[in-house]
């Protein structure tokens, strides 16, 4: 494997990160992951746009263009042969001794990245995933894409040891997104999502998702809704960069829909298709 670290290629041998790394230390850095499809990148602008956003958010400057970071997602697409999988790349704000308020501006953040062959998760795809209600505690900025994630691993590692694919947070009694995901419902045909607000991360696979529905004539309200409305909805997806649009079957105990994924749901996923990059040769 290659990874990128600081300006370099390397193998992982001869990756050196500082045991002083703030990002180890606090968490305190941003991250992307951006899916490769066939030896493309998909969604590239859109991810490196908002990995910036996120830094900006933490008052923290990144030493590079948005099109040198792209340069470098392609160039770790290239190195480690990817045909289908996705390029994962982290800032911290880099090695000082451990106090919490920032080091001088003169440490310079450090910035890394690797690739990894990673297939679609066809059968989640089709047959659809089950998912668990969990109790939003994270904090405030769900909107910067931050590497706090411990409140995202806690409710995803409950969902898991319930045999559920994704944890759902619930805040004040509505449904803001998955642990590693977005939610929609479909009732009567029209689309409702949280509106991207400062309580949730503004997928990019969301972003194409609400674009698909604008395409394809399917009204869209970006209106929070309760548990009690997502067990009445005809139809659920879960949406990431790695799970696509994933139909929702089951929440808690209780089926959604007819409990197979519905009419939406498959004229998403084939909207979708239609936009994953092709194999180019040459
Ligand atoms: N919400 C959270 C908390 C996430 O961690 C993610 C992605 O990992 C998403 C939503 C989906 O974002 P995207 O579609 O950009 O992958």
């Amino acid at each position: 494997t290659t990874y990128f670290i600081d300006g370099q290629f390397l193998s992982k041998e001869d990756v050196n990160i500082s045991i002083d790394d703030r990002g180890y230390y606090f968490g305190d850095g941003v991250y992307e992951v951006i899916k490769v499809y066939n030896g493309s990148l998909f969604t590239a602008a859109e991810h490196i746009a908002r990995l910036f956003q996120s830094a900006q958010k933490i008052k923290m400057t990144i030493p590079y263009s948005e099109q040198q970071l792209i340069d470098v997602a392609k160039e770790l697409v290239k190195a480690n042969e990817i045909s289908t999988g996705h390029i994962y790349l982290q800032v911290t704000r880099g090695a000082a001794p451990r106090v919490h308020q920032f080091p001088d501006f003169s440490v310079p953040v450090v910035v890394t990245g690797y690739g990894l062959v990673n297939p679609r998760p066809t059968t989640n795809l089709e047959k659809g995933v089950a998912v668990k209600l969990v109790e939003d505690v994270r904090w405030l900025r769900c909107d910067i894409k931050s590497l706090n994630l411990l409140g995202n691993v806690l409710a995803k590692q409950e969902a898991y040891e319930e045999g559920c694919a994704e944890a759902i947070f619930v805040r004040d009694g509505i449904i803001t997104e998955g642990s590693s995901s977005n939610l929609f419902g479909m009732k009567d045909g029209i689309v409702y999502t949280h509106p991207a607000t400062n309580l949730i991360l503004n997928g990019i696979t969301r972003q194409v998702v609400l674009q698909l529905c604008e395409e394809n004539g399917i009204p869209v309200v970006e209106k929070p809704f309760t548990p009690q409305e997502a067990f009445e909805m005809d139809e659920l997806i879960i949406t990431s960069t790695t799970a696509e649009v994933t139909p929702v079957i089951q929440l808690d105990d209780k089926e959604i829909g007819t409990g197979i994924p519905g009419p939406i749901t498959k004229k998403l996923q084939a909207a979708f298709a239609l936009r994953i990059p092709a194999f180019v040769t040459g």
